[in-house]
């Protein structure tokens, strides 16, 4: 199996390649791509000889290209978006894992979509701003996707014998609660980024850390799993301990879970091995050393975020990419100490109010959105 690796310089993409160092007779790599990490992008090509690479930055171009020569590294260097597509959807790519960050990961994702690939999803902005749209897609071209997100991954493996949906009651979706669990709510005002980054359970970016403190990433996780599955009914769970990562419940009350460790490399090792398992490198969990396991309600007055994106399923169409770029924005603003935590939450419900939604006939209307919310959630940080 050949595969294309886009953002094979961040965390997914590195836990990618330790997968394949793992299974290194069964598959090869076609394609690595990064935004500016010339130099680890050069030491991938020299580890695993792609056939092409990519990067975003023009001058770390130069660079890769400067440093490919002196070391006799052999990998062809793509220098536009159109040949990256053509690289993506050419025949001689069987996976693509697509780890890159952002709404600007739709366009090499579509692409995928429409040569029909099979495609591991980390770039999770794709699905919630554009899920409708790529299922299509998806459908007319013959696309499988595998979802690189652990609780996304746990429904898939619970999913994976059910041949009719209309089988499945309800999804549950697993989540920690994030580093403000316990915290009363009188506290939150006063919440800096340094405690909000701070996660308990899983070590990640500073945006998504700040998003499962708000639990607006688990409200992004419920966009994301009704389009992926085209599930309505979905429930979340919270769950501590981040060992079960996501439940099926079926219409004769039999509910199947997915445990594990933490690991991005299981789902990584499971999308990569569909049909069969492959070795993924991490960790056995031991459930006598946990001993007990502790499930409870979110508490949607002190995680209005939640209760906000839950809600936007029944209005559909662009609310999801104006929510998500207002979200963006807001966290980049608390990050920076421009407004306070619970600001966030507010500000996102004022653009959403102030934004008119449509349906999504085209990936421009997404984008398009997408702009919309970014200047109007801009222009209510300046305005404070
Ligand atoms: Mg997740």
């Amino acid at each position: 199996m050949n595969i294309a690796i886009l953002g094979s310089t961040g965390s997914i993409g590195k836990s990618t390649l330790e997968v394949i160092r793992q299974n290194i007779d069964s598959f090869s790599i076609n394609l690595v791509s990064a935004n500016t990490n010339h130099e680890l992008l050069l030491d991938q090509c020299e580890e695993f000889s792609p056939k092409y690479s990519f990067l975003h930055d023009e001058s770390s171009r130069r660079l890769f290209e400067e440093n490919a020569n002196k070391r006799g590294i052999k990998t062809s260097l793509i220098h536009s978006m159109d040949d990256l597509e053509k690289a993506i959807g050419s025949a001689e790519t069987d996976i693509v894992v697509a780890g890159m960050v952002g709404i600007s990961g739709l366009i090499p994702v579509t692409s995928a979509v429409k040569s029909g690939k099979k495609i591991l999803l980390a770039n999770k902005e794709s699905y919630i701003v554009a899920g409708e749209y790529l299922n299509k897609l998806s459908k007319e071209n013959g696309a499988s996707i595998f979802p690189i997100d652990s609780e996304h991954s746990a429904i898939h493996q619970c999913l994976n014998s059910t041949k009719n949906t209309s089988d499945v009651s309800r999804i549950i979706l697993t989540g920690s609660g994030g580093p403000f669990l316990d915290k009363p709510i009188i506290d939150f005002a006063s919440i800096t980024p340094q405690q909000a980054i701070n996660h308990p359970v899983w070590n990640m970016g500073k945006k998504i850390s700040v998003d499962s403190s708000t639990m607006m990433n688990k409200g992004l996780e419920v966009i994301e799993a009704r389009w992926l599955f085209d599930i309505s009914d979905i429930e979340v769970l919270i769950h501590p301990e981040g060992i079960i990562h996501s439940l099926v419940e079926y219409k004769d009350n039999s509910l199947l879970a997915q445990l594990s460790v933490p690991d991005m490399k299981i789902p990584i090792a499971y999308g990569l091995g569909f049909p069969g398992r492959i070795n993924s490198g991490s960790k056995k969990l031991n459930l006598n050393d946990l001993g007990s396991l502790n499930f409870m309600e979110p508490d949607l007055d002190k995680f209005p975020c939640l209760g906000l994106a839950i809600e936007l399923l029944e209005e559909g169409g662009t609310s999801f990419s104006v929510l998500n770029a207002a979200n963006e924005i807001c966290v980049q603003a608390f990050l920076d100490e421009r407004i306070g935590y619970q600001d966030i939450y507010e500000i996102i419900l004022k653009v959403l109010d102030r934004i008119e939604i449509k349906t999504v006939q085209s990936l421009d209307q997404v984008f398009e959105s997408d702009r919309d919310s970014r200047t109007e959630t801009l222009s209510i940080i300046n305005q404070l």
